[in-house]
């Protein structure tokens, strides 16, 4: 029987058994998705003297390499950041709050993930919107089934069940907007940031449920094994916010 072994899960691009084992440091592997993410955690990293050599509008690897010889991103869909990280598939990561309730509230829980931080950026909120034409107070005062759809099927739940109401939920994993227009649904519960996607389909934010932004989490495993790494990571970070 052999033992596990220890070394890093992958070696450094670049070759780091060239670099010599005296100065080698265990890889670091953060998880990020494309788009707003990627982009404000970018200075996030530039103040932990990390940059990312890679565009990831430009490239279709998934691994981009960074300055460092020993961090690397992975990029992943938003909503697969927290499973990555709890099971190490990444040592952090960077994740909406939305994302972060709902993946707790899955069968697995969120165990092994550690929040240190709220980044505070990809800013927004979640609410509930409706059809103009669509009154959602009278609906809610008369105690009315309402019919929800939603990609956050957790935190509307919990949302409506304090309020009191009675709500269908229907499970959708994009492009909310759509159910109310089309009859589907009597309201949504979806991120708002400006509005404008609101707007041009013709829907009123008639509730806000949650201000969301992104938090770092890590791996607690990772943060054992690579506690003085991760820790001036976390510090670089809070330090330029
Ligand atoms: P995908 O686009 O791959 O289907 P997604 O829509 O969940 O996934 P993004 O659009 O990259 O992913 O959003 C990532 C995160 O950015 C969200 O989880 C949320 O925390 C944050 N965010 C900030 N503003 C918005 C917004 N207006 N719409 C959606 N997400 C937003
Ligand atoms: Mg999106």
């Amino acid at each position: 029987m052999t033992a596990p072994t220890l070394t890093p899960l992958a070696a450094p691009q670049g070759g780091a058994a060239a670099s010599g084992a005296a100065d080698r440091r265990p890889m670091l592997t953060l998880a990020l998705s494309k788009g707003r993410i990627f982009e404000e955690t970018l200075p996030l990293l530039a103040a932990a003297g990390i940059v990312v050599t890679e565009d990831p509008e430009k490239t279709r690897k998934l691994i981009l390499a960074t300055n460092q010889p020993d961090v690397r991103v992975v990029l992943v869909r938003a909503t697969d950041v927290p499973t990555y990280v709890q099971h190490g598939g990444a040592d952090l990561g960077v994740a909406g709050k939305d994302v972060l309730i709902e993946h707790a509230a899955g069968s697995e829980g969120a165990g092994g993930l550690y929040q240190p931080l709220d980044l505070q950026i990809a800013k927004c909120r979640m609410s509930v919107a409706t059809r103009a034409d669509f009154d959602y107070e009278a609906a809610v005062k008369q105690g009315s089934r309402i019919r929800v759809a939603t990609k956050y099927t957790a935190v509307a739940r919990q949302h409506f069940a304090d309020k009191g109401v009675h709500v269908d939920l229907i499970k959708l994993y994009g492009s909310m907007e759509l159910a109310p227009l089309t009859g589907l649904a009597d309201a949504i519960v979806d991120l708002v940031s400006t509005g404008s996607t609101l707007k041009a389909n013709k829907l009123v934010e008639v509730e806000r449920i949650m201000d969301i932004s992104s938090r770092l989490v890590v791996n607690q495993a990772a943060l054992k094994l690579k506690r003085e790494r991760i820790r001036s990571l976390i510090a670089a970070f809070a330090g330029a916010m």
